[in-house]
Parts: C-alpha cells; sequence; structure tokens
C-alpha cells in the first residue's frame, strides 16, 4: 500500500513536465538579464505544498531539452526549498538523495534535531534566528554522524549551512533577528557549532518595499541586510565575501540581484499559484506556519 502510493506521487504527468521546465527557461533567462556580469546567482526553486513529481520533473534531465545548455549549468544540482517539516521529512525519504533541501520556513525549535538529524542531504537551513534552534541543528548532525560512524559507512556527512534569518522590515508578524542581533547569533554558531557552517543572511522583506523598489527605489530590506552582512564580517574579522546574501523571491528576485543578491527563492515563478496551506498536522506547526505568513 505505502508503496503503491509512493509510485503515485511519483508519477510525472508529460504536460505538466513542459510547463515547469518553460517556467524555469524563462526564470533563468531573466535571472541572466537582470545578471548582466554574470556573478553566481544560485537559484532554490521553492516546492513547499506542490506535489514530489513536481520536484520529480525538474531534477529529470531530459524534460529539461528545451532549456539552453548555457542556462542549464547548474540544473542537475538544482536546489529545492521547503517550509513545513513533515513534507520535507516526506519528500527527503522519498526523492533522490542527490537533492540539495533548503528549510526555508518558520522553524520550531523542537523540530530542529529531527531535520539535522534525519535528512542528511539537507544542504541548508536559512530561517535560523535563535541559538536555541542552531543548537538544537546542532545536535541533530552531531547525532546523525554518531550513528553513521557506528555503521562504519563511509558516507561523508556535509556540514548543514545556515543563514541567520533578519527581520529587515520591522515588522512583528515576521521571523528573524532584529539586524543589530544578527552578528550576535552568527557568532554563536562559528563558535559553537562545529556540524553548522555560517553561510550567509537571509530576509524574506516587505511586500511594500518590493513594490517601491519596482518603480525604480532600492528595495530598503535589502539594503538592511547587506548592512548587518558588513558588520557581522567585521565582528568575525571575515571577508564580506564569505557570507552570501539570500534574498529575493518570484515578485522581487530582479532587484535582489542587482541588489548583490547571492541566492533567490522562487516558488509561485517556477510552479505556480500554492493551494490553499494545507490543515497541518500538529498544531504548533500550524502557529508557526501562521506567524511565518506568506
Ligand atoms: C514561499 C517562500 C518563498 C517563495 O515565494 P514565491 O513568492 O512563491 O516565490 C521564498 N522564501 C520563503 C522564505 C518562502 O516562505
Amino acid at each position: 500500500m505505502a508503496t503503491n502510493q509512493t509510485a503515485d506521487e511519483m508519477k510525472i504527468d508529460p504536460n505538466r513536465a513542459v510547463e515547469l521546465a518553460s517556467n524555469l527557461a524563462r526564470t533563468l533567462a531573466s535571472i541572466k538579464c537582470a545578471n548582466p556580469t554574470n556573478r553566481s546567482v544560485r537559484l532554490v526553486a521553492v516546492s513547499k505544498l506542490k506535489p514530489a513529481s513536481d520536484i520529480l520533473a525538474l531534477t529529470a534531465k531530459h524534460i529539461l531539452d528545451d532549456i539552453p545548455a548555457t542556462d542549464k549549468a547548474h540544473l542537475p544540482h538544482l536546489h529545492f526549498g521547503e517550509n513545513y517539516t513533515q513534507e520535507l521529512l516526506h519528500k527527503a525519504r522519498v526523492l533522490p538523495n542527490h537533492i540539495r533541501w533548503h528549510f526555508i520556513g518558520a522553524l520550531q525549535t523542537n523540530k530542529c534535531k529531527q531535520l539535522a538529524e534525519q535528512i542528511p542531504n539537507l544542504w541548508a537551513v536559512e530561517s535560523v534566528d535563535t541559538a536555541k534552534k542552531a543548537d538544537a541543528l546542532e545536535k541533530g548532525r552531531t547525532a546523525l554522524k554518531d550513528k553513521l560512524s557506528e555503521q562504519q559507512t563511509d558516507t561523508k556527512i556535509e556540514r548543514v549551512r545556515i543563514y541567520v534569518q533578519v527581520n529587515t522590515s520591522n515588522e512583528d508578524s515576521k521571523s528573524g533577528v532584529e539586524p543589530n542581533e544578527a552578528s550576535g547569533l552568527a557568532k554563536h554558531i562559528v563558535e559553537n557549532c562545529p556540524n553548522l557552517q555560517l553561510q550567509g543572511l537571509m530576509t524574506i522583506g516587505a511586500i511594500a518595499r518590493s513594490q517601491a523598489a519596482s518603480e525604480g527605489e532600492l528595495n530598503q530590506d535589502f539594503v538592511v541586510l547587506k548592512k548587518a552582512r558588513e558588520q557581522i564580517a567585521k565582528d568575525l574579522g571575515w571577508d564580506v565575501s564569505k557570507l552570501e546574501l539570500s534574498m529575493g523571491m518570484s515578485a522581487d528576485y530582479e532587484d535582489a540581484i542587482r541588489q548583490g543578491s547571492d541566492e533567490i527563492r522562487i516558488g509561485t515563478g517556477i510552479f505556480g499559484a500554492r493551494p490553499p496551506k494545507k490543515v497541518a498536522t500538529d498544531e504548533k506547526h500550524n502557529e508557526a506556519d501562521k506567524k511565518e505568513g506568506e
């Protein structure tokens, strides 16, 4: 029964695959347009609330034949972003383990250990905003490494990359540390979490600010994130280039790239509109979802 279910959810509808490939091609073309110097900008395809078969379709090479070779250099390694713990745990179990998963949603402390322990190919967690969450992720990764070394497998487990989420728009409804608290948290991760790797900073930002930016101004959320990075680099004695900026979503990624983004996270632009949020399997999960909004 379970096996049949898995087979069903992995079935790729050829029409859907064509649609996804063309959405992706369009997105890659406009990324290129916003990035004339061809800086390296990572695309994370945000697949939350979308079926596993959509992800599989985008990772199947032959389906992407329509995309010019120059645009798809990084496609076999496409990164995927998820917001809900249960959904990510499930997808990570049924989908190929070369997928690079990013957890980008509202993070609960009591789910952190599970994420880091149960998903060996968890590439990054982008929504870390407390030292407790970092410590719990560290604990999970340590447990996974211990388990693997007991089994004497030679699977190499990478550190989990961590982005400190910053509330750049000063909205109560948004997760993230205040910009002036980001440095303390970054330092905590570097000094106390050997199985985590501080990768950079992430922001979602306010809709009003992306709209203002589309009328020719700078997006202030991106300005604030960049400033926070400068401060952290200074405090850590690191070069700023060692810290990435994860900023820009479907509505504002072109501006984000122009303002120096290293990673954009695109859901709607690739997968289309999302279904209404499913009823979460536990209430706390639900609460976290509400807090994050979209
Ligand atoms: C959902 C989500 C995205 C993608 O949003 P789109 O507007 O659909 O591109 C990016 N980042 C985070 C943190 C999200 O929750």
